[in-house]
């Protein structure tokens, strides 16, 4: 019997994307993007669509598997459930529930996830962490760094005029963007790529900067200095950033020329096409600088 499915993806990736799934006798046969989901749009990213090769891969473990002396043997859910729910009672009744370690980190992106911190909160309460090796500890840094690190609704590019894209190959790395970044630049978008390597994202856009590897630091600088003498930086950072006085002596430090011809990035027009001023004035939402 063949049926046709809607599922979405179960890998750890923001997009969350709508799977439509060809199921012939109890097996999948073929998934495809779920043309109705508004940022899958038909289609899904090169390694979810080869899914279905690791799905029925006989390498891959479909059981639980409990160690006994030293190996591991297959065993069914439903004695892996027992064993578990038995070290639990057992570990709670000889030693309370905080002897306990619930580790979580993200995982599939969604509402399922904090089942397991529900089951654990009405177990215990268990010992749990604080913070995150994953991307807990990247948002702890970032916070610190940068402050509150929310980003916009991705259809929010649509009302941008101008666009950076930061060593960013959205081809690859988040193929959902690219019909999103098509449509801003039909409605007048200027996009730009900073990257040291030629890629298919350069395609998309109005300019392509190419920094030496590892020395888009410099580059960083060189716009940061724009930025503060053009007058473009927020007058309010004071009340938010630390150490800003700091931060400008250092852009300061060397001029836009200097801090370009560390990054080997012309400042003039030469290789952006526009002086490296006229981009930044863009990125800061302030008028860019007419040549
Ligand atoms: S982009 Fe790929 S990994 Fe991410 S949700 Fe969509 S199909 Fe899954």
């Amino acid at each position: 019997m063949k049926e046709i499915r809607k599922t979405v993806c179960n890998r750890d990736c923001p997009d969350a994307c709508g799977i439509v799934a060809t199921v012939e006798d109890g097996r999948v046969t073929r998934i495809r993007g779920d043309k109705e989901h508004p940022i899958t749009r038909g289609f899904l990213c090169y390694r979810t669509s080869l899914f279905l090769s690791t799905q029925y891969s006989p390498d891959r473990l479909t059981t639980p598997l409990l160690r006994r002396n030293g190996d591991f043997h297959p065993i069914s859910w439903e004695e892996a459930l027992d064993v578990a729910a038995q070290r639990l009672t057992t570990i709670r009744q000889e030693s309370g529930p905080a002897a306990i370690f619930h580790y979580r980190s993200g995982g599939s992106l969604g509402l399922l996830k904090h089942l397991s911190d529900y089951f654990f909160e009405k177990f215990g309460p268990v010992t749990i962490k604080r913070g995150d090796i994953c991307s807990g500890a990247g948002d702890a840094a970032q916070e610190m760094d940068f402050g509150e690190e929310d980003s916009h609704d991705v259809f929010d590019l649509l009302n941008s005029k101008n666009i950076l894209l930061w060593g960013k190959n959205v081809f690859t790395s988040s193929p959902h963007l690219v019909p999103i970044l098509q449509e801003a630049r039909a409605r007048g978008a200027q996009l730009v790529l900073i990257d040291p390597v030629y890629h298919k994202t350069a395609t998309l856009c109005a300019t392509h900067l190419q920094p030496r590897p590892g020395s888009d630091f410099a580059l960083a600088m060189a716009v940061a200095r724009i930025l503060f003498e053009q007058g473009w930086s927020d007058p309010a950072a004071r009340n938010y950033c630390d150490h800003l006085d700091d931060f400008r002596d250092l852009a300061e430090s060397h001029s836009v020329a200097q801090w370009c011809r560390e990054a080997d990035v012309l400042p003039g027009s030469a290789q952006t096409g526009r002086p490296l001023s006229w981009w930044v004035g863009g990125w800061a939402g302030g008028s860019m600088v007419r040549e």
